[in-house]
């Protein structure tokens, strides 16, 4: 429900303060400012309600003000805000800990360390990595995203805007193909086995014994929310075996309930030495963790891990409330329900216009690849897959209408032609099919 064009104009005054007040550096992928928000709403300080079709970037999963977190945040918040748990402790930090040992996959010993994002997270566990393994090597993949501190800058893809004007990055970071099957150069039929023979290949070239770990995102995010073909991840996990390497699942973007398992490594089985998680972890508090296998966790020495803010009270108490929503597992049911929504109103828009390459994901990590229409092919070669052609533009347009008609959704994908919904679990079915048939009055327009 809109009552002004977007911006109005309280946002664009604040706008013109932040423009006056910030840095260019910090993007904004739709300038109004929020004044509340819950149960898949953001109203802002026009009095417009937004469909909210991002989450944050996948944070506010159980909603941005569920009742479970804001009554732990505002107990634990007139206790105390911070001692500093590497200075004296506090029981939550314990609980989350405890907590996510026991959820994470795999029945083996196992410790969380806590930190504040997910960047630090990842980079927490290659350190846990070198540490375990005394190797330097760390392999990641295409299309990745791990984070803008320099190390998981090193480790993810896309050179802009993340990466430009800012190295040299540290070194010791090698990348393998991912299992992209609608870009897969063979087609999608051998594109995990194809993959796997890469990262082998990859693997012989700087040595496997160098390697400490090799980091996946089980459902890749910023990059494009790339599923990776069937029988992927378990020959990640077999080779990581093999060669002693440390196999750690980047689940900050996909984990805690969003794809419909608690983490997506789930849905093939796959058991990770170190499970990263953050974003929806802290339900809207900065909140990230390293879980994983307690041999490898105990290896750092004391002092070794940590922060000032790492495990802030707050943000703990935040997340037990989020656990608790988690926990009989309706959230997650939740999840499924909405892609089921989602497939059944977007699918048919794949038959229907050239320009819609797939529609893919898991749960309520959904996306729409865009591409441009090419010539039919006279002679084709029936061994290999046209690269379909991206098309950011189409991607663009389509954001932008649907920002312009109040719903919130972000684009991402390594050539910017992916449209992706990550709306809250809690989110009413009639609002998910009003931001829906917005997305497709859109995409139908925009092609
Ligand atoms: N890993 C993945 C998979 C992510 O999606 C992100 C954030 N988009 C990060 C790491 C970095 O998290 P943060 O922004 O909290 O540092």
């Amino acid at each position: 429900m809109l009552r002004t064009a977007l911006p109005g104009p309280r946002s664009r005054r604040l706008q013109q303060r932040r423009d006056a007040a910030l840095p260019h550096g910090l993007g904004v992928t739709l300038p109004v400012f929020v004044d509340r928000a819950g149960g898949g709403v953001l109203v802002d300080v026009d009095g417009n309600h937004l469909i909210d079709l991002a989450s944050g970037i996948a944070v506010t999963s159980v909603g941005a003000s569920a009742p479970a977190v804001v009554s732990r945040v505002r107990e634990q918040a007139g206790r105390f805000t911070h001692t500093c748990f590497l200075v004296t402790e506090y029981d939550g930090y314990v609980e989350v800990a405890e907590r996510l040992n026991a959820l994470t996959p795999g029945d083996h010993p196992k410790r969380t360390a806590l930190f504040s994002t997910g960047a630090e997270a990842v980079e927490n566990a290659v350190k846990i990595a070198r540490a375990a393994t005394g190797r330097p090597g760390v392999v990641v993949f295409d299309h990745a995203y791990h984070g803008r501190s320099m190390m998981t800058l090193a480790m993810t893809a896309k050179e802009v805007p993340y990466k430009s004007g800012f190295g040299p990055f540290p070194g010791e970071v090698h990348r393998a193909p991912y299992a992209y099957p609608l870009r897969w150069p063979g087609g999608p039929g051998d594109c995990a086995e194809q993959a796997l023979a890469a990262l082998r290949e990859l693997l012989d070239r700087v040595g496997a014994d160098t390697v400490a770990a090799l980091v996946v995102e089980p459902l890749q995010g910023e990059g494009g929310f790339v599923v990776p073909a069937p029988g992927f991840l378990p020959g990640l996990e077999r080779i990581a075996r093999e060669h002693g390497i440390v196999l750690v699942a980047d689940e900050v973007q996909a984990g805690m309930g969003r794809t419909g398992t608690l983490f997506a490594c789930e849905h093939e089985g796959i058991v990770p030495d170190l499970v990263c998680t953050a974003k929806a972890l802290g339900g809207g508090l900065p909140l990230a963790a390293v879980t994983g296998r307690a041999e490898l966790m105990d290896a750092v020495g004391p002092g070794g891990l940590g922060g000032t803010y790492a495990g802030n009270p707050v943000a703990c108490a935040a997340a037990l409330g989020v656990l608790e929503m988690l926990a009989d597992g309706t959230l997650l049911q939740r999840a499924r329900r909405i892609e089921g929504i989602v497939r059944d109103r977007l699918e048919p828009l794949a038959d229907e216009l050239v320009t819609v390459a797939e529609v893919r994901g898991r749960g309520a990590m959904m996306a729409v690849e865009f591409v441009r229409p090419h010539s039919p092919d006279p002679d084709p070669d029936p061994d290999t897959n046209p690269d379909p052609d991206p098309d950011p533009d189409l991607a663009r347009a389509v954001a932008a209408r649907c920002h312009a008609e109040g719903v919130v959704t972000l684009v991402c994908g390594t050539y910017g032609n992916v449209v992706r919904l990550l709306p809250p679990l809690v989110i009413p079915e009639d609002l998910l099919r009003e931001g829906l048939d917005v997305l497709v009055a859109a995409i139908r327009s925009a092609s």
